[in-house]
């Protein structure tokens, strides 16, 4: 017979399997379990719209044998089975998900353990068996297929036969050495305890027969052996569990394995509610972004089981996106087996469910938020760009419930790692404070030495800084935090001067009206006016905007891959009392290409105080070199 090769990704994976030190042998059980459990899922899920199927529910069960003379143990199911197609290309590719996340290791820091982070699935049965034999029988088909492997040599498929549909797979135990004991694998106590730990919800009959030894009927001494059929399992799923039955443990196992993250989850949140419609929930938050998360090929969505059969593996309908980042599962007695995912779309009662979800994330946010400050700010570093980005987006349709739930670094607050939420800004504000000030810029430090937010912080006033691209977009959307305005520091009136300093720098504006004509029209294209500004305290010069569009969202707008490149209504202000202004009214005096030339270069320092780019760097180092000559 023809002995076929693995592919080289199924190779690697195999190589690692069998050479693996891992001392976690044990979990293939648990692998080759799911499996058939999921196989019995889908030929289950058949029989409810297909009576051909002829399988009544209580028949669906998996079966251990362990055969301690053969050094064989046999699982099987009465599952789906599979096709020969179906077998060269499960078994002999590797294709589950715990693997594409395996090819994609490069993302993995080198040392970790790759075979614990995962779920390893069928090749795990190599981590304990010499040969694996797979004897399937699809539904729906007459044919029966033997698959066999002794490992990386490859593997050989041949029909067989085999009278009932579903799968069966033969491990030859390897030969026990000092270290591992695989006969153990054999042992009536050691599968018990193993299904115990590890597949004890799985939802169909775990059987296994045992013999007992019992004395015979009428007599005292002598012993009969008996032949007894056990349930291992007690079948009942995590989520339909009694809270109090299960320790975080329990719950960070059942994530790790359900949803392949070996980092424990932040927290989880399991509920049951009744009323209008009746569900078990069980939620994850994750510790860390997956690899994908803030990209487009990231798929948000929850399990959806109806009664305890799983009927979408992600239901998109079930998460708003600002909270795209939770993992888990719904189980719905109220919710048909057989519906479409059209008809889902639609479904009241699966729109109802997402709307009490929504609040509860919401409410145990708010809760983190309150009692644990630092597992907050862990949740926040990893997911706190979402919930920007659901402020934003809609035009704010979700700006209250979600805008007590951001973080802002800012230049006032207790909190060890610089953040503060909008509510605590709140408290801290002064009594004569008009608005709530923020700086925008690439980062916190860039932030901190704008020269305007220099200014309201000298003044006594805490400045938010927003050194996320979508920060600024999310504020404009919020527009009023418990009736406070926010203002960007560049930008506008900040409201700090008294009506005397006001009316005093308009004087001046006035008195130099034809000089700023003159810098303008040096300046055109540039900037839409010149004028002078209390803004400013030490520096000569700064840039600010007028109208909705901040130069941080002009700079933002414009790296977008799509869209047409925008501007801010630039205006270049000056500080009176710099030197520099008093120099500018003597060139209008005396020379006016000179001032032409200063004008060009306090625009260029203002964007560059800006972090914003040079039109062309060389000309102004020309510039300023012809300056240091003179
Ligand atoms: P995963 O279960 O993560 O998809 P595996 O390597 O464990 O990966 O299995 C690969 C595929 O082989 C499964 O997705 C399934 O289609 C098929 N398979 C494995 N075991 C069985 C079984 N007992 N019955 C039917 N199909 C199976």
């Amino acid at each position: 017979m023809e002995q076929k090769q693995f592919q080289a990704e199924s190779k690697r994976m195999l190589d690692l399997m069998i050479h693996s030190i891992y001392t976690h042998k044990e979990i293939f059980l648990r692998e080759l379990i799911s499996n058939a459990s999921d196989a019995i899922d889908k030929l289950y899920f058949r029989s409810l719209t297909d009576d051909a199927v002829g399988i009544q529910k209580d028949d669906f069960c998996i079966e251990l044998r362990p055969d301690k003379e053969a050094r064989t143990l046999t699982i099987r199911d009465n599952g789906i089975g599979m096709t020969a197609e179906e077998l060269e290309q499960n078994l002999g590719v590797i294709a589950h998900s715990g693997s594409r996340a395996f090819k994609s290791e490069n993302t993995l820091d080198e040392n970790t353990d790759i075979i614990g982070q995962f779920g390893v699935g069928f090749y795990s049965a190599f981590m304990v068996a010499k040969r694996v034999t797979v004897r399937t029988r699809a539904y729906g088909s007459d044919t029966a297929y033997e698959w066999q492997s002794e490992g990386v040599d490859g593997y050989t498929i041949d029909t067989c036969v085999k009278n009932d549909v579903g799968t069966e797979i033969i491990l030859e135990l390897l030969d026990d050495t000092d270290d591992e004991k695989y006969s153990e694998f054999l042992e009536e106590y050691r599968i018990r305890s193993l299904i115990k730990k590890y597949s004890d919800y799985i939802r169909f009959p775990i059987r296994m027969e045992i013999s007992r030894e019992k004395k015979k009927e009428g007599s005292e001494s002598e012993y009969e052996t008996e032949i007894e059929t056990v349930t291992l399992n007690s079948m009942t799923p995590i989520w339909k569990k009694n809270k109090n039955e299960l320790k975080d443990e329990d719950y960070n196992q059942f994530y790790r394995e359900k949803f392949y993250d070996y980092n424990e989850p932040l927290l989880h949140l399991h509920g049951r509610s009744e009323g209008t419609v009746t569900y078990n929930s069980l939620l994850y938050i994750p510790a860390k972004a997956p690899y994908d998360y803030y990209s487009k090929d990231y798929e948000k969505g929850l399990q959806l089981y109806a009664n305890g059969v799983m009927i979408m593996e992600k239901c998109a309908d079930l998460l708003p996106d600002h909270f795209s980042f939770v993992r888990g599962l719904v189980d719905s007695e109220d919710l048909s087996l057989n519906i479409s995912r059209e008809m889902l779309q639609h479904d009241r009662q699966l729109k109802l469910i997402a709307k009490s979800l929504e609040k509860s994330i919401k409410n145990e946010l708010s809760k983190l938020l309150k009692t644990d400050r630092e597992k907050y700010t862990e949740f926040w570093k990893a997911f706190g760009i979402q919930l920007k980005i659901g402020v934003y987006n809609g035009f704010g349709a979700n700006k209250e419930l979600l805008q007590d739930l951001l973080l802002f670094h800012s230049s006032g607050c207790d909190d060890k790692e610089g953040f503060t939420t909008l509510a605590e800004y709140v408290t801290r504000m002064r009594e004569d404070q008009k608005y709530i000030y923020y700086a925008a810029g690439e980062s916190v430090t860039r932030c901190a030495s704008l020269p305007a937010a220099e200014l309201v912080r000298d003044k006594g006033f805490e400045v938010l800084y927003l050194t996320e691209n979508v920060d600024e977009f999310a504020i404009q959307m919020i527009a009023k935090y418990q009736d406070k305005e926010f203002k960007n520091v560049s930008a506008g009136d900040l409201g700090l001067e008294s009506d005397e300093d006001k009316t005093a720098l308009e004087e001046k504006n006035t008195a130099s009206k034809d000089m700023f004509e003159e810098m303008q029209k040096a300046l055109a294209g540039k900037v839409k006016t010149v004028r002078l500004s209390n803004r400013l305290k030490n520096h000569a010069v700064c840039l600010s905007s007028e109208g909705q569009l901040s130069l941080e969202m002009e700079k933002v707008l414009n790296t977008m891959p799509t869209g047409e490149k925008v501007q801010a209504e630039r205006v270049l202000e000056l500080n009176p009392d710099h030197p520099v202004f008093a120099k500018l009214e003597q060139l209008y005096k005396d020379d006016k290409d000179k001032l032409a030339v200063y004008s060009d270069l306090l625009y260029q320092q203002a964007l560059l105080i800006e972090g914003m780019p040079i039109e062309d760097p060389v000309a102004l180092s020309k510039m300023i070199c012809d300056l240091m000559v003179q």
